[in-house]
């Protein structure tokens, strides 16, 4: 058995911060008390002065998936590389059902790409075929460990769609089994409707990407999605929620649990002003101002569960200069800044770090059963955690990052990136970079 005392850090949990001895044996921890002897030929880490949190959980990850044109520009092996670089330990991915496949054929694909994570990764299964076959796996599916699942209520134009109608179906199914249901909350109509604008093809410049697809989307779907959790029981998790008002609505609903990501929290529209303002087209867009500052006080006050990258990124040359909008590829990378990036922002608006454990490590370890194994400094679970050194923070981190990237959209944030990175027991960050790290686990809810 191998042992690893980490002496002295301020851990920072769900619920405490205190200076405490972190014991892990093996892949788990074993004890956690302000003061451990350690059995004999125990590494010893001295974490004092330093912070110590939980490994984070990023819930929403697109590595390497199909575009129209090749695509996005991470593999499983490349973003989490970079993932851990940033602190987090844990991704949880989608699967792609192409034509033809079910859902089980669409999950052990995308299981065989997952092998070369070096975090530890959970499978989300997308249902974008409405068909009785589709219905009929997803009990057998729940039962093999893959309880989360997700849907669209929009893009009908590449036959991912599914309407609310079909979306109640899914959920009635989920809810008997106790799975959950996740939901990209965009109403089709109403971007058919502010797209049509656009269709002359005059106004190709990416503040109209925005426009094209409009705050009152989210609305319309948050609370179509809201209805049919009440009358279905089934707990729906709104992915990438970024409005004010969807945010509002969301909140009537108790089964509805609400992920955001740091490109609402800190972008507003006027980056797609910016000379590069293509490379920050992404579906949803970007929102106002109003609508950022509505989401840290939805952080705030607990309407607002879990923090996701929804990283899907490009490099430059993917989006060339000049393409109208409409042709850009939708997303942008954020897995490695999501918490350096955070965390600096909690300090320099002096926000509960406690808060910052629940949304990115606490909550979406419960919301996707997995908190059996992960989602805290406790006995008994995976032995994941990163130790910070508060002094660190600065704005000059952009050269240091673990990416094969050549783009970022946090340039001139200031970031705050862990020293150390410990996945399962095994230091995979040392002294903030990376040291051959053995592969991720595939995880399966409880
Ligand atoms: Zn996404």
């Amino acid at each position: 058995m191998s042992s690893l005392l980490i002496r002295n850090g301020l851990v920072i949990g769900p619920a405490t911060q205190e200076i405490q001895d972190i014991l892990i044996e093996d892949d788990l921890f074993t004890e956690i008390a302000p003061v451990i002897n350690p059995p004999e030929n125990t590494r010893i880490l001295d974490a004092g002065g330093k912070w110590i949190f939980p490994g984070v959980i990023d819930p929403h990850t697109h590595m390497g998936i199909p575009i129209k044109s090749g695509h996005s520009a991470d593999t499983f092996g490349s973003g989490s590389r970079s993932a851990l670089h940033g602190g987090v330990t844990t991704i949880l991915d989608f699967t792609v059902l192409e034509s033809g496949q079910t859902l089980a054929e669409s999950l052990n694909t995308r299981i065989e790409l997952a092998g070369e994570s070096l975090c530890d990764v959970g499978i989300h299964v997308n249902i974008t075929r409405f068909e009785p076959e589709i219905l009929a796996e997803i009990p057998e599916l729940i039962a093999r460990g893959f309880t989360s699942f997700k849907v669209f209520t929009t893009y009908a134009e590449a036959n991912m769609m599914l309407t609310y109608d079909q979306i109640e179906a899914v959920a009635k199914i989920i809810a008997q089994h106790h799975g959950i249901l996740m939901v990209h909350s965009e109403d089709n109509d109403v971007i058919t409707r502010a797209s049509d604008t656009f269709n002359d093809e005059k106004e190709t410049h990416p503040r109209y990407h925005g426009l094209s697809r409009p705050a009152e989307a989210e609305l319309v779907a948050v609370r179509q999605l809201g209805e049919i959790s009440s009358r279905t029981n089934c707990t729906i998790y709104v992915v990438h929620l970024n409005t004010a008002a969807g945010l509002a609505k969301a909140a009537e609903y108790p089964l509805l649990k609400v992920e955001t990501c740091p490109h609402y929290l800190l972008l507003s529209d006027k980056m797609y002003e910016k000379s590069d303002g293509r490379m920050f087209v992404s579906s949803p867009p970007l929102r106002t101002d109003a609508d950022s500052q509505a989401l840290w006080l939805g952080l705030q006050n607990g309407q607002i569960h879990t923090l996701g990258s929804d990283h899907c990124p490009f490099c430059l040359s993917d989006k060339p200069m000049d393409t109208p909008f409409q042709n850009i590829p939708n997303g942008m990378g954020g897995v490695e800044t999501l918490f350096p990036a955070l965390l600096a922002q909690f300090m320099e608006r002096h926000l509960d770090l406690e808060l910052l454990v629940r949304l990115s490590s606490r909550n979406p370890a419960k919301i996707f059963g997995i908190d059996h194994l992960k989602g805290g400094i406790k006995p008994g679970l995976h032995a994941d955690l990163m130790i910070v050194d508060p002094w660190s923070i600065n704005d000059n981190w952009e050269s240091k990052l673990d990416t094969v990237l050549d783009w970022n959209a946090y340039t001139n944030f200031p970031a705050l990136f862990p020293e150390t990175v410990i996945r399962r027991g095994e230091i995979v960050i040392d002294e903030g970079s990376t040291v051959s790290p053995s592969a991720g686990h595939l995880l399966k809810s409880k």
